[in-house]
């Protein structure tokens, strides 16, 4: 472990975050860019976006903008940037010259099958099985090569004996030696730049301090430190950030519940519950604060209490915790986000005209009922559109026909006459002709929200008949009591 192990960023940090557009951003990839915005914001640094697109197959643009959109929704904004990889060929191309004239690089002219040869070689003398390509071509073979048309791609002569120390905030002193580092392929052969060289390159022409991320790239690093150094640059600081698994411990995916930001907001959470346990995945304060607004989190955030082991990406801790936070919202701020979660998912256009102000009409009522707004639909999607009655429900009143009749049919007699409509004057009526019947409360008051809601399930029956609307609930009374009929007669 190293001398300076689990220090903090104390100094400004001029960090970034350097998504591959191929993909949406997933969880991993959103709390990568959370920590280095956190510590942009907590030392007073700045904060750089950088596209590493220089995969043109896998590269969209649609990918970037998903990215963009999901760093938007979370609040984390950037100094500067997008920068794109693809737009800064001409500094690759002038890096790679550089290390060309320097003797840095070579030209390697194996072919995969030479490449393969080499390390199933290696892996019989039981040695790592890196590449190296021959370094010492003299002038006239390299003169055959270029007369054949033959385009080397170009390899780092990576130096032996040696060894590349890495002093991680997290991880302490990690050593690689160079006999284990193979000499990684710098350029393609259509010139093109890899990924090391390209995200070594602009980690040091954008004066980055420190770079943050998964450590999935932890290999990656010594290849870079040795290019930076190459190139007669200082390596920024490195923080390499644990995996995230799911609760059962495997690494996380789809699985899990939700594996991108995109997935998260369709689910219903909302920026502030996704932005607090992203930024539990591996740090934490204390043992008891669970709950942080983006400033507190600015505030106390500190490198040295990120943990060293798997971070537990847990579902269910989301849906508690998106509960809490909506039920915090003033009923004007929860209704605000509600219709614009409704609005984004498509739901207000397909329930159609009047939806929204069901919405409106329906939201205090289910505030301190919901965990996440997609549970609107099951709370609340009965009072779009025409009754449909759920099998199950409905089959609670058909147990007993006759008795429902008289029940519902009760309710309905006094709800007709019943004004103005209201909660309080709805439950009185509902509970004087409750007591006439002499009926247990369960007994008279389920059936009635069954025929005016379909389902066993909603708000308040007071509430739900309140906001239906005299003329609605009325409405739907009779249509539940002349399928009852119907039944009977059947009978
Ligand atoms: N583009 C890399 C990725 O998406 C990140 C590289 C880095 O942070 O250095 O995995």
């Amino acid at each position: 472990m190293g001398k300076k192990h689990r220090r903090s960023i104390k100094t400004p940090a001029r960090v970034r975050f350097a998504p591959s557009p191929t993909g949406n951003l997933h969880v991993g990839g959103a709390r990568t860019a959370l920590f280095n915005w956190l510590i942009a914001r907590n030392t007073g640094g700045s904060y750089v976006l950088r596209m590493e697109d220089t995969d043109r197959e896998r590269s969209t643009p649609e990918s970037e903008a998903q990215i963009l959109r999901a760093l938007e929704w979370l609040g984390l904004d950037w100094d500067e940037g997008p920068l794109r990889q693809s737009e800064r060929s001409e500094i690759y191309e002038a890096a790679i010259q550089r290390l060309r004239e320097s003797g840095a690089v070579y030209p390697a002219y194996e072919t995969e099958d030479e490449l393969e040869a080499m390390r199933e070689a290696a892996r019989k003398d039981k040695r790592a099985p890196v590449v190296r390509g021959r370094r010492d071509y003299s002038q006239d073979e390299l003169d055959a090569f270029a007369a054949e048309g033959r385009e080397p791609v170009w390899r780092f002569a990576v130096p032996l004996p040696g060894e590349t120390l890495i002093d991680d905030y997290i991880r302490g002193e990690v050593r690689f030696g160079h006999d284990s580092i193979e000499d990684f392929v710098v350029a393609r052969s259509d010139g093109s730049p890899t990924y090391n060289l390209a995200a070594a390159v602009d980690d040091l022409e954008m004066g980055i301090t420190h770079v943050l991320r998964g450590e999935d790239h932890l290999s990656n690093t010594p290849k870079q430190i040795l290019v930076m150094q190459a190139l007669g640059g200082t390596p920024p600081e490195y923080v390499h950030m644990p995996l995230i698994a799911g609760p059962d411990k495997k690494r996380l995916s789809k699985r899990h519940g939700a594996a991108s930001t995109e997935d998260l907001r369709d689910a219903g959470f909302i920026p502030k519950t996704v932005l607090n346990s992203l930024a539990l995945l591996g740090w934490s304060y204390d043992d008891k604060t669970t709950m942080f607004t983006p400033d507190e989190l600015i505030e106390k955030f500190d490198v040295a209490r990120i943990s060293k082991s798997p971070a537990v990406f847990d579902i269910q801790k989301l849906n508690k915790m998106n509960g809490r936070y909506l039920r915090l919202m003033s009923d004007d701020k929860f209704l605000e986000t509600l219709l614009e979660y409704l609005r984004f998912t498509g739901y207000l256009e397909q329930k159609g005209e009047g939806a929204e102000q069901i919405a409106r009409t329906v939201a205090p009522a289910i505030k301190r009922k919901m965990s996440t707004l997609a549970e609107y639909d099951e709370l609340a999607g009965w009072l779009h559109g025409p009754l449909e009655m759920d099998p199950e429900a409905w089959a609670t009143i058909e147990q007993d026909v006759k008795h429902s009749i008289q029940v519902i049919g009760a309710g309905m007699g006094r709800l007709e006459r019943t004004d103005p409509w209201d909660v309080e004057h709805i439950r009185e009526d509902l509970s004087d002709e409750l007591h006439i019947l002499g009926e247990a409360a369960r007994d008279f008051l389920e059936p009635q929200r069954v025929a005016i809601t379909g389902r066993t399930i909603s708000t308040g029956i007071y509430e739900s008949l309140a906001l239906l609307g005299k003329e609605q609930a009325l409405k739907r009374y009779r249509v539940s009591m002349g399928r009852l009929a119907e039944l009977w007669a059947d009978a």
